[in-house]
């Protein structure tokens, strides 16, 4: 989401007749984009913002922006920083180019207001990448989570008109991209309440349009993802086999506590619905260990959750209290060394599950967008199955395949994290 977001800070800018340059050194204007959805995120921005101390040093005039979920919740207290001249919120970008002019003639400038309405839906991302684009649906999110600060962040849930989305698509593909993802924090709640379109509605309308594209969506709500989005799923060969689906805690206690309206028998259900549907299908989470009262038995049927689902992949983390949440104010009981030894049976058991998961596609032929060299080895590629598995394989100059091609590779061997294979 960030990603996306940058890229309309850049459209905005570009708008306004700046350009970007390649390293901060020969910058007038540097913006950080931040994350406040982990006190781990917002201490790399601290980090950050000391290493920019060294450009301001060089360069007086220098103006240092910090943007989105961060500067939202730090508002002022983040111009107390010699070093930031500006201060804006996810809703305020249209505002950054007057801000950064007032900045450059020394005044220092914050626009942090939430919108109901703001969706940007009439600018257009300066987008640099090629092959992969992100496509923002919706905008923040009504859910209220008790650990979560989105909703205090990015505000209330607000939806783009459907044609502009599907019209943003169109020239995506004319353009040469291959693959979009549809953004929203819960993207379920899309809603064009003009047209009566809902999320399977747009992505529908979305596969139509673009047939030869690889389309993808994320993230998706356990409590409103419908059977119609499961069917036009199935149905459209073009939208990719890969969900992201949060479970966050195999407790029903603890889902309760957290606000995330719905049981581990209902999520436990969606699967089997998602499994029939797609036997194909990969299936993502995210999980949270040692929540506030989290007992023992409780981090068990996590476990035996992810037993039962066995994930293909998983973001796992450390419980981390966020300021005026409400879980913040349900304390933060479970020691560090407990949530630690938690996170790492967690980890632990995903690991063995994808390296299972990953031990049963070898021998299989996959379509492999490819993406450019390995970050390991430039003799070798990369590119993502449509159910975003990482394919590692031999570049083979003879085939004359390019970056944005689909090549069908067999899969040879694999480890927890990648599967490795070669050219049909
Ligand atoms: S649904 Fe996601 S973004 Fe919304 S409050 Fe819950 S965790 Fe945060």
């Amino acid at each position: 989401m960030n990603v996306s977001d940058s890229e309309i800070v850049m459209g905005v800018m570009e708008k306004s007749g700046y350009r970007s340059v390649d390293a901060p050194g020969k910058a007038d204007v540097i913006l950080l984009n931040t994350c406040a959805i982990r006190d781990n995120a917002e201490r790399k921005i601290h980090e950050r913002l000391m290493h920019l101390k060294h450009f301001k040093k060089q360069n007086r005039d220098l103006v240092v922006g910090v943007l989105g979920c961060m500067a939202e919740r730090l508002r002022d207290k983040l111009l107390e920083k010699d070093l930031v001249d500006i201060v804006v919120g996810p809703d305020e970008y249209r505002k950054v180019p007057a801000l950064v002019n007032d900045a450059l003639e020394g005044e220092k400038g914050i626009a942090v207001r939430l919108s109901r309405v703001e969706t940007y839906d009439d600018i257009q991302p300066l987008r640099t990448e090629g092959v992969s684009a992100w496509v923002s649906v919706m905008r923040g999110c009504d859910k209220f989570c008790t650990f979560c600060v989105v909703p205090f962040t990015r505000g209330r849930e607000r939806s783009r008109n459907a044609l502009n989305i599907v019209n943003e698509l169109a020239m995506l593909a004319d353009s040469g991209f291959k693959e979009a993802t549809l953004l929203g924090q819960n993207v379920n709640s899309y809603n064009d309440d003009e047209r009566g379109l809902d999320f399977a509605d747009l992505l529908d309308a979305c596969a139509r349009a673009v047939p030869h594209m690889r389309l993808r969506y994320t993230t998706s709500h356990p409590q409103d993802m419908s059977n119609k989005l499961i069917e036009t799923m199935a149905m459209h060969q073009n939208i990719c086999k890969h969900i992201h689906l949060p479970i966050q805690s195999g407790s029903n206690r603890i889902l309760k506590l957290m606000n995330r309206t719905y049981t581990t028998d209902h999520y436990l259900l969606l699967v089997e619905k998602i499994r029939n549907a797609m036997p194909e299908a990969a299936l993502s989470t995210d999980i949270i260990a040692g929540f506030c009262t989290e007992t023992d038995s409780e981090h068990q049927e996590t476990l035996d959750v992810m037993r039962t689902v066995r994930y293909d992949g998983a973001y796992m983390f450390a419980y981390s209290p966020r300021e005026n949440t409400k879980a913040w104010k349900m304390g933060d009981d479970v020691p560090d060394e407990v949530k630690a030894r938690r996170l790492n049976d967690i980890i632990t058991l995903q690991n063995s599950i994808s390296r299972e998961m990953n031990e049963t596609e070898i021998g299989k032929i996959f379509g492999v967008l490819v993406e450019g060299p390995s970050k390991k080895n430039q003799m070798e590629w990369k590119g993502r199955t449509d159910t975003n598995k990482t394919v590692i394989f031999p570049h083979d100059d003879v085939r004359g395949y390019v970056v944005g091609d689909i090549v069908n590779i067999v899969i040879e061997r694999s480890s927890s994290a990648t599967l490795y294979g070669r050219l049909l």
